[in-house]
């Protein structure tokens, strides 16, 4: 049986997570915490690198320093919003700074926090970030009768708990959180093996196997694309909710 090794990567809805941060002691802090919660974390400390990084996977989130090497945070977010870019922005500030924050907004950022801060509350800003992004204002992330509570962190089908391992609770979690929306091979073994450097391919389609049996008979199922990947969708002549 693949036992997840070490702890698993897979109570959370998994976020794809850029890191704009050239304090090497807060940004290794903030990736090594992130991933331990389930994330995955790209860390950059130089601006142009994380714009650069933007364009090499699609991220959910960018959390962004405002004093960076290279390109400037401000300059950063200006020039996404220049391109059209609709990618949730958290600024980290220092504290009282209010021109600093006001001139950030008037920018295109989303919303800001000062340092320093609980890592709770930057988890809990992101996760209302990509939700509101994601025009999911609702409490919980669902699909057809499938629905994960974040305060929770658990699976309902209805109201009964769905019984995952952490794996199948880690793919399902990247899977909802963009459902309707194939996912790359790629991208979900990044989000659902951050924790493994040395992960085989069938490791995926084990995975993939045992999560689609355990949806049987839910009314929601993991389509393939070929070429794309694979989405979380509810079935349409499935047991009504
Ligand atoms: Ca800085």
């Amino acid at each position: 049986m693949a036992a997840p090794r070490r702890r698993g990567p897979a109570d959370n809805a998994a976020m794809r997570i850029l890191l704009a941060e050239d304090d090497h002691g807060l940004g290794e802090w903030l990736r090594r915490a992130l991933e331990q919660a389930g994330h995955r974390v790209d860390w950059r400390d130089d601006g142009r690198l994380a714009e650069r990084a933007l364009g090499e996977a699609d991220h959910d989130v960018l959390v962004l320093d405002l004093g960076l090497p290279g390109l400037g945070g401000h300059e950063l977010v200006q020039r996404l919003r220049a391109r059209g870019s609709p990618l949730p922005v958290l600024v980290l500030t220092a504290r009282d700074s209010l021109a600093e924050r006001v001139s950030a907004l008037h920018e295109g950022a989303d919303d800001f926090l000062a340092k320093p801060f609980a890592l709770a509350e930057l988890e809990a800003r992101l996760t209302a970030l990509v939700r509101r992004a994601r025009g999911l204002e609702r409490p919980r992330l669902a699909c057809g009768r499938l629905q994960f509570d974040p305060a929770t962190r658990q699976f309902l089908l209805g109201d009964e708990p769905m019984p995952l391992s952490p794996r199948e609770h880690g793919l399902l979690a990247a899977l909802i959180l963009r459902s309707g929306e194939p996912m790359s091979r790629r991208d979900l073994v990044e989000r659902v093996f951050a924790d493994d450097d040395d992960v085989q391919p069938a490791a995926l389609d084990v995975l993939m196997h045992r999560l689609r049996r355990r949806l049987d008979g839910s009314g929601v199922h993991i389509q393939t694309y070929r070429g794309l990947g694979y989405a979380l969708e509810p079935e349409p002549t499935g047991p009504a909710a």
